[in-house]
C-alpha cells in the first residue's frame, strides 16, 4: 500500500524530538527487572529514578491522583530525551 507507506514517512519527518510531555518515550516501571532502574532508549545510560541526587536525570513534570505517583515526566542528563515513566503503583514503597 503505497499510500500508507507516504502517510507513515510524513509521521516520522514531523515527529520532534522535543515536544511536550507524550511525545516522549515511554517506559512502564512494571515491565522492568530489578530496583525501577533502566537505560535511557536513547543513549543507553543507566537512570533511577531512586537516585535523589538527580544527577542522570531531571524531572520535568509529575502526575499524582489519589495521592499515589501515576506519571513520572523526567529528561535523560546526558541526551535530554524525555522520558515518560509510569507502573509506580506495581513497586512496593
Ligand atoms: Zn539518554
Amino acid at each position: 500500500m503505497k499510500i500508507k507507506e507516504k502517510k507513515l514517512e510524513k509521521e516520522i519527518m514531523m515527529k520532534k524530538p522535543q515536544r511536550k510531555s507524550d511525545s516522549g518515550y515511554k517506559i512502564d516501571l512494571v515491565t522492568m527487572d530489578g530496583e525501577g532502574s533502566f537505560p535511557c532508549p536513547k543513549c543507553g545510560m543507566t537512570i533511577s529514578p531512586e537516585d535523589e541526587t538527580e544527577e542522570n536525570y531531571k524531572i520535568l513534570d509529575t502526575k499524582v491522583i489519589n495521592e499515589e505517583l501515576v506519571e513520572l515526566v523526567i529528561a535523560c542528563a546526558k541526551c535530554g530525551s524525555t522520558i515518560i515513566l509510569t507502573g509506580f503503583q506495581g513497586i512496593d514503597a
